[in-house]
This record gives structure tokens, sequence and C-alpha cells, in this order.
């Protein structure tokens, strides 16, 4: 199996930088440069395909323009605003960086990635991601749709952690960062995916693994996300059903168990435990009810 040397590092970076145009997808956060809106489409598209992100993104910024508009709003507001994206731990996540964005910065989002990677909810990925499409930072972004370019394309092998991110900047080199940070994801996003299309890729000449056959190493490689199992049935399905009732105000254990029909005990339990753990949802006076007070004043 090849790994790559310069030479094939920088035939994939060309081919990729010729095919940012045709591989742009129609995504309204795609030029965005206000930070704030960048850091809340990257929390969004975490765990959320874009398609999904679209709506509740513009949305959620015509409520929330500002980090001090999110810092003050309730915790039962914002968890109504994220409905349709799931994963609601990310939505009292991102209330958590915008109270440390008024308090620490002055309720301006920062640049670097280590001070972007101290807010809650922001990894390496989110953090790179802002400093990179908000700041134009010269860093490399690696996301799942990154890291299969990278092991199929660039390496042909499984990357390490350390190996992906390396080879993610060599490629970048002094090429902007905006523009090819993102191509980079488009291609992932259209070609590159858990099942590669390579019949109609741009790096289909150039790709190491196309060369030199074998098996996949995406999968194996670091930063390569495995497929989500499915929704429907899932705790994340019950979850979304308990905060979907609880948005229409505190509900009594036997409410709760009518609303969440179907749910064996232990289960039901265990769903709910889960969302009182993680913040969402308190308990109080027997009933059940959306975390959520001002933190701080507008
Ligand atoms: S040729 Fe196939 S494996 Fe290689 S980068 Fe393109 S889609 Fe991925």
């Amino acid at each position: 199996m090849t790994t790559s040397g310069a030479t094939d590092r920088a035939r994939v970076a060309r081919a990729v930088s010729r095919a940012a145009p045709r591989l742009a997808r129609d995504l309204p956060w795609v030029g965005e440069r206000d930070p704030w809106a960048v850091l809340v489409s990257e929390v969004m598209l975490q765990q959320t395909p874009a398609a999904r992100v679209v709506g509740p993104w513009r949305a959620f910024l015509d409520r929330y323009p500002t980090p001090a508009a999110l810092a003050a709003a309730p915790l039962a507001e914002v968890l109504t605003a994220w409905r349709g994206l799931g994963y609601h731990r990310r939505a009292r996540d991102l209330q958590r960086a915008a109270v440390a964005l008024v308090e620490r910065h002055g309720g301006r989002v920062p640049g670097g990635v280590e001070e972007l990677r101290a807010l809650a909810g922001v990894g390496e990925y989110t953090a790179r991601a802002v400093a990179a499409f908000a700041f134009g930072a010269r860093v490399a972004v690696v996301d799942t749709n990154v890291a299969r370019v990278l092991a199929r394309a660039v390496a042909g092998r499984p990357l390490a952690p350390r190996e992906a991110h390396a080879e993610a900047t060599a490629l970048l080199g002094r090429r902007d960062p905006r523009r090819f940070n993102q191509a980079m994801i488009d291609l992932g996003a259209r070609h590159c995916a858990a099942r590669p299309r390579c019949g109609d890729c741009p790096l289909a000449r150039v790709c190491a693994w196309r060369r030199g056959g074998g098996e996949d190493p995406a999968p194996r490689s670091a930063h390569v996300t495995r497929p989500q199992a499915p929704f429907a049935g899932s705790d994340r399905q019950w979850r979304g059903r308990a905060i979907e009732r609880l948005r229409h105000g505190p509900a009594t254990p036997a409410q709760m168990t009518r609303h969440l029909a179907g749910l064996e005990p232990a289960r039901r339990r265990r769903v709910l435990d889960g969302l009182v753990a993680d913040g969402l949802v308190v308990r109080a006076q027997g009933s059940l009810a959306l975390a959520g007070t001002p933190r701080v004043a507008r």
C-alpha cells in the first residue's frame, strides 16, 4: 500500500483546488464570515445532516443574533428553538458557550483555536472550522468527510489522529483556507462518502486507494465517524418526544408515561433520568419540566 509522497499530495491538492467550483454545495453558511453565525452552523452540523440544518440555522440566528441574546434566553426557550435538530445537549452547550463569550470575551467569538476549544461543546474540528471559515486562519479542518478523503486519496491507508491533521495541514499549504477546506468537505460529502462514488470523482486519477487497491482504509482511520444507528426507535427519538411534550409545559409522571406509551418502564426511566442528568429537564414538585432560567442580563 502506498503512502503519500510530496508529489502525490501536490497532485491531490491541485485536483481539489481545480474542482472546488463544481464541488460547491448551495448551503447558506458557506461564505458566511460572521463568527457567531459560523459557530452556530458548525455546532448544528456536528450531528445533523446539512439539509436539515438550513431552516433551523436561519431561524435560530433570527432569534439569537448575538451570543448575548442566547446567553440571556431561558434554556427551555432555547430547546424549543433547537426543534428538529436532535442531540439537545448541543443546545445546552451552545448556550453555556454564549454565556462564556459574554463573560470572558466581551460578547464576541474569539479567533484562536485554543480559545474556541475552551468553549462548551467546541472540539478540535469545530474550533478549527470557526477559525478557518470565520477568521481565515490558516488551519486545516478534519471532519469525517475530510478524514475519508485523507485516508483514501492521500495516504491509501488508515491514518492516526496526528497523521490526519498533519496530512490535512500539508495539503492545505499556502492555499486559501476558506476555499480549500470547504472544497475538501464538499468532496467528501459529494464523492468520498461512506460508500464512495469514484466514477466521476475529480480525484479518481490521483487517488492513492483507487490506484493501490486493497481494503477501504477510511472506516479504520481517525476522525471517520460510523454511520448513526437508525433514529426510529432509538433513545434519541424518545428523548426528542419527551422534550417535545415538555415544550408545552410541565408534566406529571403519569402524563409522561402516557406521552411515551410504548416505552417499557425501565427504558422510560433511563430516558428521563438521562435528560435530567444532562441538565435539559428538571424534577420539581413531583413533575418534570424543561430546565432553564435566564442566566445573564441582556
Ligand atoms: S476516487 Fe473514490 S476513494 Fe478516491 S477520493 Fe474519489 S471518491 Fe474517494
